[in-house]
């Protein structure tokens, strides 16, 4: 087994083995771009490492190989006293991962070696500046050193010598500061900075191996859903220097803008730095359009390279550089992360730019993203407080208490309160608290810093960079140019797409994205066509309206809504719904209806009955006209009453009270006392698995008769309106043909007096859902009574794991999220495994016994994007969620056939 690969041996394609850095500078360099020359060691060594608590015996050997031929190749040994080679050695997962270990730059630096580069370069500063971040960073990440010992003895100099910024620190400053660093690393681990510069580069391998399961790490892992077996791989790179001078310096630039997607010159340039200062917010840096007046040939020597990676990854790359001297190379590229908004403009642009088709384009864009984009946003003609301005990050209109650090953002959003994390700039240590807040402000750093880099990856809402916005962490407050004070707890809104920072809270409007799914040129004005609407959006709309019509095109599924009344399902139908999956009857029985259900539960006589549900049916009725009315031509879906009868009858403890109160005060309380009767006589101890459903049609006559009457006379009603109703009849909870069979005989005689008297065939269809195990499993059986299946998937889920949904979400199941027993709630998406494979061999049986049957998907899971593709793959007709998922289920069904 080979562990380890030149930069020249690789490819993009072997991300698995080499890390995506590792992988895509060897792309590079087979390229032909100036890559600075280096070898990877693979996560198969991590791996054996992590397995076995030592690196595999042959790697040791492998990487002296290379190391020799480096050293060859650039004709200088690894820290050679007259004439050092440096490299750095660099983390780089499968996954870019924001909470792995920093990179360690200049490795082979030493007392003896630090003159020979000084030498070299004929720049005593410089040596002595790469001296110091060397035992810095190495100090921090490799021997685990608290990293604001060193940052405090660095202001401390630069105090001391009154400037502000460390370029201004001279050669003799950088000397001493080297000596008091370490001073720090002896002190902290008990032993001398190592000089060897094998036992530096060792000992920073082992530390990138190890910082794979760091806490940093394991929580990004969870938090991204990153499996846990991946390993890392290191990357040793022979050393560019970007802090040789003026004519040096360091950069990040995106192909295209990573916020908005728009096409033009993005990033970030910082003059005489090296790498990690750019990323960290150190000192501000000058946008990349500037680096044109810095240095011309490196510059358009940089676009040119941008030019051929964007046309070589067919997408939007970002880049890190490094100019040495007048020299550009490359460091590192990768396929960037993105703003929702960015995705949708970018597929669009690149089919147009013809790279790539317009299946490939639906694979840049995700269903969470189009979610994200159906946001609310600030209300722009609101009055508040501007507060300050910073930089769009990551966009988003987020609310909430200022908060000044990590631990707080945490412990106060544990207790239900909306904060926003504000920093001065964020580091991987502050992950916990970026997750846990609304959003994040921070006073320093530009579009690459750290905030917004991990706030983009996360969806969260960043500002970065308000300058003009003074934190100070330690008095926990902030305060704006014009003198308004905001402690903490202080009530903020941030805007993400603007960058503008409010006091008090902001009202929010609806986003453009869904006033063109409402099919509504602005908010408030009247439905005109999705075209019309798109044509007068902005480029962001127009590029979500092109991308569903390539998704409508390529989808299998159809997608219906789970509505249950007229003005949800217009808005479903103006969504893209094709009809409704679930109408829930349930609510149709609330409000000032109960009372008649109460007639109904207390009935002692046929005729109390006859009359109650006589009074019942005109109200059902009308509710279903109206819904076949906006979904006319298309199916509805009606669900006959599911839930248990308690649900309509008075709280049990209330009631009581209140007869007990009326016996002692004498007063007449007969029909309480009857109705408490009633209650008790139908209390259960598990009402999910009592008396509902078909249990509760087979159990109360006339009941289902009567909801089947109302559906069917509401049917003739749209039918001699010259209507198209297309009502489907569903049955809940069925665990055997016979019940279903049962209520189908009744309804078919229902059915049959009604088209009989208003003279129309009304063309309804029966089916039942298949939310019990039992039912899946005699799903042939049950298909001889049934036209359509539809999953009930939340019951469904409920019963094949036998967890309560009502209680386990909130009990358990964030320690088995933390123990890896599910990466994710089988309530939100699918377990494919379990539930997944009895719906598809339900789905087959059904189809053996009658080939023509439907199938749905009527929980949660319809608007649930991994499970919208695991329906598609199970060969359902639809997938049926709330009306606000339509369009994603869409975009999703999309990309399941693209
Ligand atoms: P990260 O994954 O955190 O970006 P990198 O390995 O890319 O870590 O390195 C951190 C910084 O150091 C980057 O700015 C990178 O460009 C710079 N860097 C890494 N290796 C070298 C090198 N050999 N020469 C110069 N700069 C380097
Ligand atoms: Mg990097
Ligand atoms: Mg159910």
């Amino acid at each position: 087994q080979k562990f380890v690969y030149d930069f020249t041996e690789g490819n993009k394609d072997l991300k698995d083995l080499l890390g995506g850095k590792g992988a895509n500078l060897a792309e590079m360099t087979n390229l032909g771009l100036p890559v600075p020359p280096g070898f990877t060691i693979t996560t198969e060594a991590c791996k054996v490492y992590l397995a076995e608590g030592q690196e595999p015996p042959a790697l040791r050997d492998e990487v002296s190989g290379h190391l020799d031929a480096l050293e060859r190749r650039m004709g200088k040994k690894l820290g050679q006293a007259d004439d050092p080679l440096l490299v750095s050695v660099r983390s780089g997962a499968k996954f870019s991962m924001p909470g792995m270990m920093d990179t360690v730059l200049n490795i082979g630096l030493s007392d003896a070696s630090v003159a020979g580069l000084a030498a070299q370069a004929g720049d005593e500063r410089f040596a002595w500046d790469s001296y110091r971040r060397l035992i810095q960073m190495f100090g921090k990440t490799v021997l685990g050193v608290d990293g604001e010992l060193f940052e405090e003895a660095l202001e401390e100099a630069k105090r001391a010598k009154g400037v502000t910024t460390d370029v201004e620190l001279d050669a003799a400053d950088l000397r001493t500061l080297v000596g008091e660093f370490k001073e720090i690393v002896a002190r902290e681990t008990g032993r001398d900075f190592p000089q060897d510069p094998r036992e530096q580069m060792d000992l920073a391998i082992r530390a990138v191996f190890d910082s794979w399961n760091g806490e940093r790490a394991k929580l990004y892992r969870r938090q991204e859903r990153i499996p846990g077996d991946l390993g890392t791989a290191v990357n040793i790179c022979s050393m560019v220097f970007g802090n040789l001078g003026p004519d040096s310096g360091t950069g990040v630039a995106f192909t295209r803008d990573p916020a908005s997607g728009h096409q033009g010159v993005y990033g970030d340039y910082l003059q005489n730095a090296q790498g990690e200062d750019v990323v960290a917010g150190i000192r501000n840096t000058v946008p990349l359009a500037e680096l044109e007046a810095l240095d011309k040939a490196s510059y358009d020597q940089l676009m040119q390279i941008m030019e051929t990676l964007e046309t070589h990854y067919r997408d939007l790359c970002d880049i890190e550089f490094t100019i040495e001297r007048g020299k550009l190379w490359m460091l590192q590229t990768r396929v960037g992360k993105r703003t929702a908004g960015a995705a949708f403009r970018i597929a669009t642009q690149l089919v147009d730019q013809g790279l790539i088709s317009e299946a490939e384009a639906l694979q840049r864009v995700t269903g969470a993203q189009l979610a994200q984009l159906m946001f609310p946003r600030f209300d722009e003609k609101a009055t508040t407080e501007l507060l300050g301005r910073g930089i769009a990050a990551s966009p988003g209109a987020a609310v909430g208490k200022a908060v000044f650090d990590s631990y707080t953002a945490v412990k106060w959003s544990r207790s239900g309160e909306k904060v926003i994390l504000v920093r001065r700039e964020t580091n991987p240590d502050d992950l916990n608290g970026m997750i846990a807040a609304e959003g994040i402000l921070t006073s320093r750093g530009g579009k690459t810093s750290h905030a917004a880099v991990v706030a983009r990856g996360m969806g969260k809402t960043c500002v970065c960079g308000a300058e003009e916005l003074d934190v100070d962490t330690k008095r926990r407050r902030m305060v704006a140019p014009d003198g308004t004070v905001i402690e903490e707890g202080d009530v903020i809104s941030i805007d993400g797409s603007s960058g503008k920072v409010y006091l008090g809270e902001v009202p929010v409007v609806p986003s453009p994205v869904v006033e063109y799914f409402e099919g509504r040129m602005h908010a408030g004005a009247d439905a005109v066509s999705h075209e019309a609407a798109a044509a007068a959006g902005d480029d962001l709309v127009q590029s979500v309206h092109r991308m569903m019509a390539f998704a409508d095109q390529m989808r299998r599924l159809r997608v219906r809504a789970n509505a249950d009344n007229a003005e949800d399902a217009s808005r479903a139908r103006r969504f893209g719904a094709q009809g409704i999956g679930l109408c829930r009857t349930e609510h149709m029985f609330l409000g000032e209806r109960r009372e008649l259900v109460e007639r109904l539960i207390l009935a002692d006589t046929e005729s109390e009955r006859e009359q109650a549900l006589g009074a019942l049916l005109p109200l059902q009725k009308a509710d279903f006209v109206e819904l076949f009315e906006a979904m006319d031509g298309l199916p509805v879906t009606v669900r006959l009453l599911d839930p248990p009868l308690h649900e309509f009858l008075p709280d049990i403890t209330e009631l009581s009270v209140r007869v007990a109160l009326a016996e002692a005060r004498q007063e007449p309380h007969e029909n309480d006392l009857r109705l408490l009767q009633a209650v008790h006589k139908l209390h259960e101890q598990n009402p999910m698995l009592g008396l509902r459903g078909v249990r509760l049609g087979l159990v109360i006559p006339g009941l289902f008769a009567m909801q089947v009457r109302a559906i069917a006379e509401a049917a003739a009603e749209r039918r001699n309106a010259k209507g198209d109703p297309r009502a489907e009849i569903m049955i809940p909870l069925v665990g055997t043909v016979q019940e279903l069979e049962i209520v189908r005989e009744e309804a078919e005689r229902v059915i049959a007096e009604v088209e009989q008297a208003s003279g129309v065939r009304l063309g309804l269809t029966l089916g039942t859902m298949i939310e019990l195990p039992r039912a899946a499993l005699t799903a042939g059986q049950i298909a001889e009574a049934a036209e359509f299946f539809s999953f009930g998937t939340n019951d469904l889920t409920q019963t094949v794991w036998g967890f309560s949904r009502d209680d386990v979400e909130a009990s358990f199941f964030t320690a088995y999220l933390e123990k890896g027993i599910f990466g994710v709630s089988p309530f939100e998406t699918i377990d494919r495994d379990g539930v997944g494979s009895l719906v598809r061999a339900a789905a087959e049986a059904g189809r053996a016994t009658r080939p023509d049957l439907k199938l749905g998907v009527c929980g949660e899971h319809g608007g649930d994007p991994e499970s919208v593709h695991f329906f598609h793959e199970v060969g359902l007709d639809y997938v049926s969620c709330s009306p606000f998922r339509v369009p994603v289920a869409r975009l999703e069904a999309g990309r399941a056939a693209a």
